[in-house]
Order: structure tokens, then C-alpha cells, then sequence
């Protein structure tokens, strides 16, 4: 399993890099690459379906189209695959409102492409912002969210969460140790963060 772009990370692997892989796995192994982010990236290994039956995409809902609470999600796979996932489902494993809401949220994503430009471009926006930070590291990111490395992470966190803002903060995570993941808002919601990780950086709180 691979998640292309990564989460927590941020970093995307190029549709050449994924099919290196899928020529080198054996055709008995499963192979998913997990799309969850694939719409603020856009680089889709669906090409390598063609010639790669052992390869599963896996994608969701939940994150360009903010649906998350529906719990639902798709893969796509070869017939042979997507038929022995068929026989594992318990009856009635998928609310059909939710299956209802996918459906109309398919025929209107096109709509959601603006919003997920806006996302795209607050990402850019951002990483600039948080590398003026003294003492941040800001790791590229093809997604709808930023990871920085600050040594004070656990402490910055805790102030955020005294202002009533959310950030996924790693703790001491093995590779992620004072690592904060910031997920992008509207352009003022992310204004406001960024004055309040200021002011905590420059000793103003
Ligand atoms: C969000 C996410 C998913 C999908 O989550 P669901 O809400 O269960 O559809 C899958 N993989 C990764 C890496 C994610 O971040």
C-alpha cells in the first residue's frame, strides 16, 4: 500500500515512480495506491490499470469533496479484483444515502473544482508564510494540508488549541517528532492561524 501524495507527509510520487513499482511487485501481491488527496494533485496512476491487474486504486469522498460524515469511498480495479471484494460484502454494507449523496456529488465535480484550486493555491500561499517562521521546517506538499517540523510543536499546539484552532500535532511519533499538520481553510481561517503561530514564534504571547 502506497499513498499518493502521502499523508502525513504532503509528498507526491510521479506516476513513473508508481509504475516502477507495480512492474517490479509480483502479480500474485496486491498492489494499492491510496488516492485520498488525488484531486489536489491530479497525477492519477489509473493509466497503469490497463496493464497491471494486480493494481487497486483506492479513492474517497471525504476529502476534496467534504463529505466525510457519508462514509464513502470507491476503488478501481480490475473486474477479477473488484469480483472476489464483491464477495466479502456483508449485505447492505454501504447506506444507500450516502451511496445517493456520492452519486450527486460525481455529477457535480465539476463544481468543486474551483474550491479545490482556492485549496491549492492557499497551500502555496501558506508554505511561503510558515518558511518566513524562525525555526520552521515546511515540507513540500501536493495536498489540502502543510507539515512543518518546530521544535516547540507540542507547545505551539497547545496555544492554538487555547484559541480554539485545530492542528494535528504528532507529538513524538516515531518520524513525525514535533511535527504539526495544518489542513487549509478559507483564506481568512488560514489569516488567522498564521497571526496567532506569529505571534507565538516571535515571543508575543
Ligand atoms: C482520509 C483518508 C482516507 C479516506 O478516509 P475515509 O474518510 O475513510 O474515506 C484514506 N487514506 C488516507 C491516507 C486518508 O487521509
Amino acid at each position: 500500500m502506497l499513498c499518493n501524495p502521502n499523508n502525513p507527509t504532503g509528498n507526491g510520487f510521479s506516476v513513473s515512480d508508481i509504475e516502477y513499482i507495480a512492474d517490479n511487485i509480483h502479480t500474485n501481491c496486491a498492489f494499492l495506491v491510496d488516492e485520498a488527496y488525488i484531486e489536489f494533485y491530479g497525477r492519477t496512476s489509473v493509466s497503469l490499470l490497463k496493464d497491471h491487474p494486480n493494481l487497486i486504486i483506492a479513492r474517497t469522498f471525504s476529502k476534496a469533496y467534504g463529505l466525510a460524515s457519508a462514509r464513502v469511498g470507491y476503488m478501481l480495479a480490475s473486474e477479477a479484483i473488484v469480483n472476489m471484494i464483491d464477495k466479502s460484502y456483508m449485505p447492505y454494507h454501504m447506506n444507500v444515502l450516502s451511496l445517493a449523496t456520492a452519486d450527486i456529488v460525481y455529477q457535480m465535480r465539476h463544481e468543486y473544482v474551483p474550491r479545490i484550486q482556492m485549496m491549492i493555491a492557499e497551500r502555496k500561499r501558506m508554505s511561503t508564510l510558515l518558511d518566513k517562521l524562525a525555526g520552521f521546517t515546511v515540507y513540500p506538499s501536493e495536498t489540502n494540508f502543510v507539515l512543518v517540523h518546530y521544535a516547540k510543536a507540542k507547545e505551539l499546539n497547545q496555544y492554538l488549541e487555547s484559541k480554539g484552532i485545530g492542528v494535528r500535532s504528532f507529538g513524538d511519533a516515531p518520524g513525525l517528532k514535533d511535527c504539526l499538520r495544518i489542513s487549509m481553510g478559507l483564506r481568512e481561517e488560514n489569516d488567522r492561524w498564521y497571526a496567532e503561530m506569529k505571534a507565538f514564534v516571535e515571543g508575543r504571547v
